[in-house]
């Protein structure tokens, strides 16, 4: 992608090499071998820029290209060395794949972590998931990270892509602000062994309420897979283990609901103003 990268072009045609490149970003085998993904709207893009990261390519609709927001977001593409592409409405809808497209969508690099970037003091909590499956789940996920404040989420064994288009959506910019760090369950173990606070494990036998821990900070909290929950091995390696509550037919929460409700129960970000 980057034999033609930099300055302004207007591109119309859906067989365009740029354009395909672009929509090829749907499948998890071309943004591995790129090293790209893409984000939608002009909300999002900007949270990207807030986070010091501009987009390698920028598309947006040609009818827009006076928009003090597009201007800016050019701006910082071209700055960065970066393509910007102009265009029509049937493009932006076959690179998003939707029949009601953002009139900005851009192409991002994405930023490898393993779990030895992480710095356990630069915040109060983490959260860990376990084999998550479900890119909804996941940005969802990231999104209620970035609310409390958390220092980074992190992805254990084999997982749903994080720089998935649905993800990117669910996380609603958050993906920008948020460090996503990746690991086997070797490297967490390992992680959890030089953890200097609590790693609270959540599993529906645990007996322990999960507001009624002494666990210190820094709180690492392990969320399991949607099927199948905490593998015993990371249970076993976890200094508290506990559960939420539930009274009614349900026999689990949703992975997003219950780290929401979690990260809050352990982390509630103070905002003046209040109560
Ligand atoms: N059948 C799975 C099991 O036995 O764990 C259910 C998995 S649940 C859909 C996905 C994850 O959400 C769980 O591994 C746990 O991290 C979290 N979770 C859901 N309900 C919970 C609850 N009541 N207490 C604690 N964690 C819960």
């Amino acid at each position: 992608m980057a034999e033609e990268a930099g300055g302004i072009r207007e591109i119309v045609s859906l067989t365009n090499p740029l354009v395909k490149q672009l929509r090829a970003l749907h499948q998890r085998k071309e943004r591995r071998e790129s090293g790209l993904f893409l984000a939608e709207g002009a909300r999002t893009i900007v949270e990207a820029l807030d986070n010091g990261q501009a987009p390698e390519i920028l598309v947006y609709h040609r009818d827009g290209r006076e928009r003090a927001i597009i201007a800016r977001l050019r701006e910082a593409c071209l700055a960065a060395g970066g393509t910007c592409i102009e265009t029509n409405d049937t493009v932006l809808a076959k690179i998003s794949r939707k029949d009601n497209p953002q009139s900005v969508v851009a192409a991002f690099r994405w930023v490898e972590r393993g779990f030895d970037a992480i710095d356990p003091d630069s915040a109060r909590v983490f959260v860990a998931l376990d084999r998550v499956r479900d890119p909804g789940n996941l940005g969802t996920v990231i999104r209620t990270a970035d609310a409390v404040g958390a220092g980074g989420v992190l992805l254990i064994g084999e997982t749903c892509d994080p720089a998935s288009v649905e993800a990117v959506r669910a996380s609603m910019g958050s993906i920008f602000a948020v460090p996503v760090f990746a690991g086997s369950e070797a490297d967490f173990l390992a992680l959890c062994g030089r953890w200097p606070g609590a790693v609270i494990g959540t599993a529906l036998p645990a007996t322990t309420h999960y507001r009624k821990t002494d666990a210190p900070a820094p709180h690492l909290v392990v969320m399991g897979n949607e099927q199948a929950g905490i593998t015993d091995t990371i249970a076993g390696a976890c200094t508290h283990l506990v559960r939420i509550p539930m009274v009614g037919r349900a026999d689990s929460l949703n992975l997003a609901v219950s780290t929401a409700v979690m990260l809050y129960g352990i982390a509630e970000p103070e905002e003046g103003g209040l109560g």
